[in-house]
């Protein structure tokens, strides 16, 4: 845990989130700013700010809990996105891993 690290906050309950699965190792919540509907972060609950920064023993879980939840998610195509350092657009200095759920047109969301 980081004390000044927003999803460590979020992991700890100090700040809400909309919980989408949850376990020992590992939290999923909606982003507070979708790209789409249904735009979900994954996050290992050891703090690190990269990547290469996390013990593996705490990533397994990241890929199998992202695909879960785009299978959720209903949506046929999706991204999944991890940026690691700011020139690759990483705001939040927590590993998340993004699923960004693209509708299809006729659906009308995202
Ligand atoms: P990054 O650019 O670091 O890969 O993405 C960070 C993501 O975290 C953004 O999509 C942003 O909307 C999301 N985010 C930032 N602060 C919060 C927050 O307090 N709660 C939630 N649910 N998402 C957040
Ligand atoms: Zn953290």
């Amino acid at each position: 845990m980081a004390a000044n690290c927003i999803f460590c906050k979020i992991i700890k309950g100090d700040i809400p989130s909309m919980k989408v699965f949850e376990s020992d190792k590992t939290l999923a919540f909606l982003d507070i700013n979708p790209l789409s509907y249904g735009h979900t972060l994954i996050i290992p609950k050891h703090h690190g700010a990269k990547l290469t920064d996390i013990p593996e023993e705490h990533l397994t879980e990241l890929l199998p809990i992202a695909s879960r939840i785009a299978k959720a998610s209903g949506a046929a195509d999706y991204n999944i996105l991890q940026n690691n350092g700011r020139l690759a657009h990483q705001e939040v200095d927590h590993v998340h891993v993004h699923m960004i759920p693209k509708p299809n047109e006729k659906e009308g969301l995202g």
